[in-house]
């Protein structure tokens, strides 16, 4: 499933002057209007400054946080009770609202909380035959290491492999409070640990990936020494700013985190181009073992998994470029 949420023009972006050239027609289509003008560029001219999208559900500045959830993970959660593995990603370059979506504000508390709640409300509403223990880590993957966003003094942490072929974080803190403001207190308190997530008063982009892994073990109370145990897990991901490094200008340092980042993004954007194609005659061979980011999800794209892509655009004629390659990103990623 891909979604797309255009935020909230802001104050800087109409005092800068910029113009709203991103709308939402309808519940699944967008429109872009290509701000530049140039009466002499007759190629342009006999192009349509109008392109359409189409998503499986599209939101503007009057979505509400609940809107989006809804409309996305809320009907992930039985599933992952069943045994299934999910993913959520948020999508875009910096500045478009993924933080917000996934995290959210105090006031309006975004994906994360909201999935939580819902999950632990319906472990409390489900049969007294199943036993459920949920458990979340948040971690980051900046320059294709992993942090401990609830631990961060614990440095570099290392992907493993457990007997069965899962994949597991070495030494990852686990925490498995069901109070929703603990929850929140705790995500932020790890996003405000994440490496240059940028602040209203600091726009720098933002290079790390954000990871939230949710895991529902579940096993049966009636009395059997060989009772089954399943485990569904969810991820939910605020992914970094898909801004290209060119258009950053970035040099040095910068440039090899763009490189970095490109890593695990290019990574990502080639399984899911893979799993769009399964249904060709061609075999096309998923390579999970290209970036961090895509081993970790190895068991939760494709297969039995469902991937929900939360894609994000800013309405202001400023962001166009970085608008439009999200959309015809989007668009693509549409055939999983
Ligand atoms: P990103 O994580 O993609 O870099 P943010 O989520 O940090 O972007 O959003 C940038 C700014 O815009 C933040 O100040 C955020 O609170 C605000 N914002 C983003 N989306 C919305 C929205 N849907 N409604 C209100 N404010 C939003
Ligand atoms: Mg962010």
């Amino acid at each position: 499933m891909v979604a797309l949420r255009i935020r909230p023009i802001n104050d800087a972006e109409i005092e800068e002057g910029a113009s709203i050239v991103a709308h939402k027609v309808d519940d699944q289509m967008v429109v872009i209007l290509d701000p530049s003008e140039d009466p002499d560029d007759i190629l342009r001219a006999n192009r349509s400054r109008e392109k359409t999208f189409v998503f499986d559900v599209a939101f503007d500045h009057t979505a509400t946080q609940d809107d989006v959830y809804v409309a996305t993970t809320k009907n992930l959660i039985e599933g992952v009770l069943s045994g299934y593995n999910a993913t959520v990603f948020a999508y875009g370059p910096t500045g478009a609202g993924k933080t917000y979506t996934m995290l959210g504000i105090d006031s309006e508390p975004g994906i994360y909380v909201r999935t939580l709640n819902d999950l632990f409300n319906s472990i409390e509403a489900s049969s007294d035959h199943m036993a459920y223990d949920v458990s979340m880590s948040y971690l980051e993957i900046y320059n294709e290491v992993i942090r401990d966003l609830l631990n961060p003094a614990s440095g570099f942490l290392d992907l493993r492999e457990d007997a069965k072929g899962g994949i597991q974080i070495a030494g990852i803190t686990e925490v498995s409070t069901n109070n929703a403001e603990e929850i929140m207190e705790l995500l932020t308190k790890g996003n405000r640990e994440r490496t240059q997530e940028p602040t209203a008063a600091n726009k720098t982009s933002s290079r790390s990936h954000a990871v939230l892994q949710v895991t529902v073990k579940q096993k049966s109370r009636i009395k059997n020494i060989n009772e089954e145990v399943r485990i569904g897990r969810l991820f939910m991901i605020d992914l970094a700013g898909t801004e290209r490094a060119s258009q950053t200008q970035n040099r040095g340092k910068r440039m090899k985190e763009g490189a970095h980042i490109n890593r695990s993004l290019l990574a990502l954007g080639n399984c899911i181009n893979a799993l769009s194609e399964k249904g060709s005659n061609r075999v096309h061979y998923v390579n999970y073992r290209d970036s961090k980011l895509t081993r970790l999800l190895k068991d939760s794209l494709g297969g039995n998994s469902r991937t929900v892509m939360i894609a994000h655009i800013s309405p202001a004629s400023s962001y166009f470029e970085e608008s439009r390659t999200t959309l015809i990103y989007a668009d693509r990623a549409k055939n999983i």
